[in-house]
């Protein structure tokens, strides 16, 4: 994982090189994705093992280690199994000087249980300091995470630590597959034949205990997809939000209106949000400033295209930067999601290696294009019409940092309560939404990725 790959992309490629299936599979992806996850919490001990500190370890060799430590305290690999096969990794890959290292290693390892170990390893304080080493994230990440959930109301400094420790366990736990149904598109029967089932966070999610989700026939032909049920929420608020005046263009009702995808690849939330144009009679430009990145959005959007042929709906993807059409397209729109380029911060679950990747140097890459974006994106907006800014971050240099310093400059905006549109399967605002206006999912209460959603109406006649 030195090189960059990603965990997900690169595993099924290799699996299916390997020709590797059922439980062969399932062990290679433990061991990677495992490794990977959990290599905050080994390296202290590789450290320990080995009298000296991982930074002077050849980056290869500390992988090959990492995966056997994997193997000894992660996962039930018997002793002389998991030593032996990762020295012969060890030789095969690393050399043979390298795998008497790995060896004498390993052997110091296994010989103490992880409990053990992690009381010598673990700091005794600070808390985000010993919560890095016991939850394997980022120490910068911890305590970015614990601002968020004070900042975003989840909560207050005395139930922050249990909260935080809770959050942390979440993002270490492989979250449940999610589907969308794309509403009026047909997807329900196949996907209850596939056993799957209603999930009630968000009316049009459905959950799937087993199985790969690319053979059910919906999936493959884009009236449903994996989506994590946050992400479905977004698109539910914005197409649900109460648009006026000029903005409004059928008495509300949605028919006859203009509706945009800012940065839409690789089109996610624009297959939901098409197939709800659709259903309200609006049309759906989906923007993508990646050409590959398009490419992808209008694959996603190809069962929903079918339909807007048949019923002379329209669905656009275009290429372009997403911070110059504001200017070209002032007030055109009725409804703009902004679902922004960010950290990933809420949806560390799904990547292992994410969290080890991110630096916050990423956070002032990303601040000046999140508020332009948003600003492009109001610019965009019609008198009357509602803009979704979006990230699946909790961050609160992206989220509310954001929104905030957007609206100083701005006198054109009031902020409506997303809470208010937030809503589960019954129809009700869900749960634990915070004090508002925005909100803020997080995986360990909602059970879905950490998406906020600010909702903000451009005033008429303020410029
Ligand atoms: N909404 C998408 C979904 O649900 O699948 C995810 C969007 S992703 C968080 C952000 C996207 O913004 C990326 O595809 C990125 O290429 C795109 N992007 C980055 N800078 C942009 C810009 N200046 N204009 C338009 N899109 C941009």
């Amino acid at each position: 994982m030195a090189d960059g790959a990603y965990t997900n992309l690169e595993l099924s490629t290799a699996l299916r090189r390997a020709r590797l299936t059922g439980r062969d599979a399932a062990f290679v992806t433990e061991l990677v994705s495992g490794t990977t996850r959990w290599q905050g919490r080994y390296d202290p001990i590789i450290a320990l093992a080995s009298g000296r500190d991982v930074s002077r370890i050849d980056p290869a060799v500390l992988d090959t280690l990492r995966l056997g430590a994997h193997q000894l305290l992660g996962m039930r690999v018997p002793e002389h199994a998991a030593v032996g096969e990762t020295v012969a990794l060890a030789r095969a890959v690393n050399g043979i000087g390298a795998s008497t290292l790995v060896n004498a290693v390993l052997r110091r390892i296994s010989e103490r249980t992880l409990e053990a170990w992690l009381e010598e390893t673990v700091p005794a304080e600070p808390l985000t300091a010993r919560l890095a080493v016991l939850q394997s994230h980022p120490e910068w990440i911890v305590k970015a995470l614990r601002q968020a959930l004070i900042g975003h109301g989840a909560a207050d400094p005395q139930s922050a630590d249990t909260e935080l420790e809770r959050l942390l366990v979440t993002n270490n736990e492989p979250p449940t597959v999610h589907l969308v149904a794309r509403p009026g598109l047909g997807a329900e029967e196949d996907l209850r034949d596939a056993g799957a089932e209603e999930y009630a966070v968000a009316p049009t999610a459905w959950t799937l205990a087993g199985g790969d989700p690319g053979r059910i026939s919906a999936v493959r032909d884009g009236r449903a997809a994996v989506q994590d049920a946050g992400s479905q929420l977004v698109a539910l608020a914005l197409a649900a939000a109460p648009v006026v005046g000029q903005a409004q263009a059928d008495g509300g009702s949605g028919a006859g209106e203009r509706w945009l995808d800012l940065c839409a690849g690789p089109g996610g939330k624009a297959g939901l949000l098409a197939a709800l144009a659709l259903q309200q009679g609006a049309d759906l430009v989906a923007n993508e400033v990646s050409p590959h990145r398009a490419e992808l959005v209008r694959s996603t959007l190809a069962a929903a295209a079918a339909r807007a042929e048949a019923v002379g709906g329209t669905l656009e993807v275009r290429v372009g930067d997403g911070r110059e059409l504001g200017e070209s397209e002032p007030g055109t729109y009725s409804r703009v999601l902004v679902d922004a380029p960010c950290t990933g911060l809420g949806a560390l679950r799904r990547r292992p290696e994410a969290r080890w990747r991110r630096q916050p140097s990423d956070l002032a890459a990303l601040g000046p294009l999140q508020r332009e974006l948003l600003q492009s994106a109001l610019d965009a907006t019609a008198p009357g019409g509602v803009v979704a800014y979006a990230t699946c971050s909790p961050h609160l240099a992206e989220t509310t940092f954001v929104v905030g310093d957007v609206l100083k400059r701005r006198s054109d905006v009031e902020v409506l309560d997303a809470r208010e549109l937030v809503r589960g399967r019954d129809g009700e605002p869900l749960a634990d939404l915070g004090e508002g206006p925005y909100v803020q999912l997080w995986p360990h209460m909602h059970g879905t990725d950490g998406m906020f959603v600010a909702l903000l109406r451009r005033i008429e006649g303020v410029s």
